[in-house]
């Protein structure tokens, strides 16, 4: 790449409406330009690593035994009429007419698309399992578009979709698509985290995501530090293996005016707020239902709600209600005598001698016991977990972090081939619907992803596998000396020569514009061809982060070629 023939319009000034790192260096470098909110296009060195990016996927994909295809991008709304999506998907989704009044839509995903390809090609169990993936554009009208590529309107994604005749060989797939994400995190130089998905919002079928680690992520991730545990801070499973201590003291009626928080009770009684319970009060199936959390823990909406008595969403009940239905107000509320069903969170359960309100304004309970001074009915887990509990496997302590989610795979199960009729028949020659998986992946949000974990000390260090070039040669005033241009030309060409993917500032501009140029896109290596070093036979030769050396262009090409072969 020559920059005098390329655009490559970086920009001195951080961009008026860029907050996060990526969003800020691909306009900066000349990576992107945005068209409009939400729609970028992708400029020579920002295409060069999302081209890179795309082959190290379809590298592992074809390896782990999944199939390219390419599907149209618009898509008629009969199947979507046929999904049943085509009234469930809001305005995400972006619809058009064609010339003769049909409705159609511009692909937000495409499962529609690919069921209905299968059910017409795949006629026997013997072409089974199927897996077929993709790299193409989605269009999704994001209600807030943000971050650049990383959450845009139109954006490039590697979708797949397997099909199965029986769960066994969609196990084996959901494995190797799983071992695949891996290694193509991996390779691509990113540091990731596979997360169990919200089993909510899933069903019981299998669901991972994977995040990057970043500050900038948008998701929580709670994770252990001595083993692969992983899970998004609001699904993350709170464990307890204390056992309850045994009482120590008697039941005593306190006079607490006015004191209505766990703050104030516990400075009130000079006592942690882990020492005392709230009880919340929502709405249930058959009447309001008592939650009971430890003070210090926040109530889980999404799991209290998959409660069998508790209505979903979650609703608290509101205060006259509460009065109505259990004679209580809110600040005085507590476990004992409530004449309700009562969820214990394990936490809470766990407590020996603690405070609670007294179902009467003005009063708490304190060195109250389970069992003794009231039922413990159920233990459940209903709270958020914390930095510092037991991970869900018992490994360690829960670490927190945030995490960018790059990819999704998960079951799909029938669900489509019910609703679109799509069946195979089975070795007993029976029609059975297939079994589907689906495996997303975010091309373009991965570049933003790559930037987000490797821009350190305001320099970007590109991975050497997806850096837009290995190199960047600035010659020195090369439009002036015949001398220089002659010697950047020649390396230039053997660069080429070799293999080795090569960016040359060959522009007629100042060197102080190349260097800042080259400051900013960051390549692993730099080489600078100037007269004075090429009257001692040598150019200045960089690579990130080190001391400049002074070699032979035959040396500093051979140290491309082996830097070329340590990253293939
Ligand atoms: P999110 O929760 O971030 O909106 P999603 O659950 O809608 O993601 P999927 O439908 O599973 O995402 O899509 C698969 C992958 O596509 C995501 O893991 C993500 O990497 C990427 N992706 C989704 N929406 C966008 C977007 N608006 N811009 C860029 N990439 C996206
Ligand atoms: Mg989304």
């Amino acid at each position: 790449m020559r920059a005098s023939h390329i655009l490559v319009p970086t920009l001195r000034e951080t961009p008026a409406d860029a907050e996060i790192t990526s969003h800020i260096y691909m306009l900066r470098a000349g990576l992107i330009r945005q068209l409009a909110k939400g729609l970028y296009t992708w400029l020579p060195l920002g295409l060069a690593v999302l081209r890179k990016v795309e082959n190290i996927i379809r590298e592992e994909l074809n390896n782990a035994g999944a199939m390219e295809v390419l599907m149209p991008v618009v898509q008629p709304a009969e199947l979507w009429k046929e999904s049943g999506r085509w009234d469930v998907m809001g305005p995400e989704m972006l619809r058009m007419k064609d010339r003769h009044d049909r409705d159609y839509c511009l692909s937000p995903t495409h499962e529609e698309v690919v069921t209905d390809l299968v059910r017409n090609v795949v006629v026997s169990y013997k072409q089974l399992p199927c897996n077929i993936y993709q790299i193409n554009t989605k269009f999704r009208d994001e209600i807030r578009p943000r971050f650049g590529v990383m959450r845009a309107r139109e954006f490039v994604m590697k979708d797949g979709y397997s099909f199965h005749l029986e769960e066994e060989t969609f196990e084996e797939t959901y494995r190797a698509m799983f071992n695949a994400y891996g290694s193509i995190l991996s390779r691509i130089g990113l540091e990731y985290r596979a997360v169990e998905a919200d089993p909510g919002s899933m069903g019981d079928g299998e669901s991972h995501e994977f995040h990057v680690l970043a500050e900038s992520g948008e998701d929580a991730l709670a994770f252990s530090p001595n083993s692969d545990y992983a899970a998004n801070v609001e699904s993350a499973e709170a464990i307890s293996t204390i056992d309850r201590p045994l009482p120590t003291a008697e039941i005593e009626k306190i006079s607490t005016p006015g004191i209505l928080t766990i703050e104030a009770v516990s400075d009130f009684l000079g006592i942690a707020p882990s020492r005392t319970v709230k009880t919340l009060i929502v709405e249930g199936s058959k009447g309001p239902v008592a939650l009971v959390v430890r003070g210090d823990h926040t109530l889980n909406e999404a799991k209290a709600s998959r409660l069998p008595l508790v209505k979903s969403p979650l609703t608290f009940l509101k205060e006259e209600a509460l009065l109505r239905d259990t004679g209580v107000t809110k600040g005085s509320i507590g476990p004992i005598q409530l004449g309700i069903p009562i969820f214990v969170d394990h936490s809470a359960s766990n407590l020996a001698d603690f405070t609670c309100g007294a179902n009467e304004a003005g009063f708490h309970f304190s060195n109250v016991n389970w069992g003794r001074d009231v039922d413990l009915t159920e233990s459940v887990d209903i709270r958020n977990v914390q930095e510092g509990d037991l991970a869900a496997d018992g490994s360690g302590l829960l670490e927190f972090k945030r995490g960018i989610e790059v990819g999704h795979i998960f079951k799909l199960g029938t669900k489509y081939s019910d609703s679109m009729g799509a069946t195979i028949q089975d070795r007993s020659g029976k029609n059975t619907p297939f079994v589907m998986g689906c495996y997303g992946l975010g091309v373009t949000r991965i570049v933003a992803a790559i930037v987000e974990q490797h821009y350190r000390d305001e320099t970007m260090h590109w991975p050497i596998q997806v850096a837009p070039a290995l190199v960047h040669l600035v010659a020195v005033n090369n439009v002036k000396s015949e001398q220089v241009r002659e010697a950047a030309f020649s390396l230039y060409s053997r660069c080429l020569d070799s293999g080795i993917e090569i960016y040359f500032d060959d522009r007629d501009e100042r060197p102080g514009v190349k260097f800042a140029d080259a400051d900013l896109v960051g390549l692993p290596y730099r080489i600078t061809i100037g007269e004075r070093t090429l009257a001692n036979g040598v150019v200045e030769f960089q690579s990130a982060g080190k001391e400049i050396e002074f070699l032979t262009a035959d040396e500093a090409i051979q140290k491309l070629i082996n830097a070329n072969e340590g990253s293939s």
